[in-house]
């Protein structure tokens, strides 16, 4: 006759738990292994979302695909053709806080030392806080803000506020449109250094990612866009208005 609960454990303790907590983890980890039911047969692996237990790449592919719907519900609509899409899908992304921020790392269960943004040390590394929340990028913003003519005091808390900002500025969808490639690229520009620091070791200055950022716009812009024949010295002036409708 079988018992019910046939498993039987052959203790060797170097010491038995001797906590409260070491008792609970211990209950815990026998309680997950008499779940386990031993059968005759070969082992072998099984892939838990699909239906058979096989694993393929388009169920991996349907699985990523139903949990990004679920993290987005709406339309992404600041799409700009003029800067390039990889672009783009990062702006999407790090106003969704799915870029591989350390925050979005800890929740995926991928080991890295610690959660704190790596320039200040003060804060949870988010997409928001790289981006727009600590004073480098700040200073960035600001700077940004005032090269390309818009009110000073403006100022940004989420990646998606800038991009809904621009929308909701007055004047015509062109003149927008550049702005929102100006935004996104300093989004990117940021992001890079952030990387760069992160991976290399290297610290960029505020400036240089500024300059960065007015350098790829203008290439972006001058390639993508109509506006083909800004000339550079106009550029860093950001005198367009007569270029831009
Ligand atoms: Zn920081």
């Amino acid at each position: 006759m079988k018992l019910e609960n046939e498993n039987q454990w052959n203790l060797c303790w170097a010491r038995p738990p001797n906590s409260d907590a070491e008792w609970t983890q211990w209950t815990a980890m026998l309680h997950q292994l008499n779940k386990v039911k031993f059968k005759s047969g070969e082992d072998k692996w099984k892939w838990k979302t699909s239906d058979k237990g096989e694993f393929t790449v388009a169920a991996i592919r349907n699985q990523i695909a139903r949990q990004d719907r679920a993290g987005s519900e709406e339309e992404w609509k600041y799409w700009n053709m003029w800067v390039p899409p990889k672009v783009n899908y990062f702006t999407w992304r790090a106003s969704i806080e799915r870029i591989p921020a350390k925050k979005e790392l800890i929740k995926r269960r991928i080991p890295i030392n610690n959660h704190l943004c790596s320039r200040c040390e003060a804060y949870e590394e988010t997409a928001d806080h790289v981006i727009c929340g600590y004073s480098l990028s700040k200073s960035i913003w600001r700077n940004i803000v005032v090269w390309l003519k818009l009110p000073r005091s403006t100022e940004f808390r989420e990646c998606r506020d800038t991009l809904e900002y621009v929308n909701d500025l007055p004047g015509s969808k062109e003149w927008k449109r550049v702005i929102n490639a100006v935004f996104q690229t300093t989004m990117w520009n940021i992001w890079k250094a952030r990387n760069e620091k992160e991976f290399e070791g290297n610290t960029r200055s505020g400036n240089s990612i500024v300059e960065s950022t007015m350098a790829d716009s203008f290439i972006w812009l001058k390639s993508r866009s109509k506006f083909q024949d800004i000339v550079w010295e106009r550029w860093v002036d950001f005198n367009m208005r007569d270029i831009v409708k």
